[in-house]
């Protein structure tokens, strides 16, 4: 199987061919069709699987095929991560998967000045990795309004847990619209994660790889 029986726009076929990328991985051969008819899910997945194009490309294909004015404050997407390291990948990931597009992507941290990342977010932008940490800072200072937000996407779900952030992510959770997409991956899915889960999805798809 090859990525053109997926349905992806052609800017993202493109990209993927530049990457050398020719076909999907078995997370992104499961989760793809299902994000793209708009279900929430629930991805068992470790690094390594190719889960972050599997989030990636569903949602750039719904940014071309829906293209809107970037939400002055906020983003269309938004990715937790647990640290600066991963956040940075995944939107590197963003970046290159949608360098055939026109796309803002901008992520934001701890331990650096506030100054870059406000002036970014006030811009507006299609895509934004935040650690959660640093977004709750910048939604206390209201510097951040994740009203408009189209797609929530927590990613290494266990990791955030161990490193505290629970409440920072339900703080972020209650500023976000009600509609929205939502996608949650974890390398396991202990009670505690699965009951976070149910909470934050409405009738997920689960996948396993
Ligand atoms: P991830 O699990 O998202 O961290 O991805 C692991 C690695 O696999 C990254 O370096 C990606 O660039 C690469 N990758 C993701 N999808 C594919 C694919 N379909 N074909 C080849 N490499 C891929």
């Amino acid at each position: 199987q090859d990525f053109s029986g997926l349905g992806l726009a052609a800017p993202l076929l493109l990209a993927l061919n530049k990457l050398g990328y020719t076909a999907p991985t078995p997370i992104q051969a499961q989760a793809i069709p299902h994000l793209m008819t708009g279900r929430d899910l629930v991805g068992i997945a470790q690094t390594g699987t190719g889960k972050t194009a599997a989030f990636a490309l569903p949602i750039l294909h719904h940014l071309i095929t829906h293209p809107q004015q970037a939400p002055r404050g906020g983003a269309r997407v938004l990715v937790l991560s647990p640290t600066r390291e991963l956040a940075s990948q995944i939107a590197e990931s963003f970046r290159s998967l949608g360098s055939e597009m026109q796309l803002s992507v901008q992520v934001v941290f701890g331990g650096v000045p506030h100054g870059a990342q406000i002036r970014a977010l006030q811009r507006g932008l299609d895509v934004l990795v935040a650690t959660p940490g640093r977004l709750v800072d910048h939604l206390d200072a209201g510097a951040a309004h994740l009203g408009k937000t189209e797609f929530f996407v927590l990613d290494e779900v266990d990791q955030m847990l161990d490193l505290g952030f629970v409440k920072s992510i339900r703080r972020v959770v209650g500023t976000l619209p009600k509609r929205r997409q939502n996608l949650f991956f974890s390398a396991t899915m202990p009670t505690e994660i699965a009951k976070l889960a149910g909470e934050l999805l409405n009738d997920p798809v689960q996948v396993s790889v």
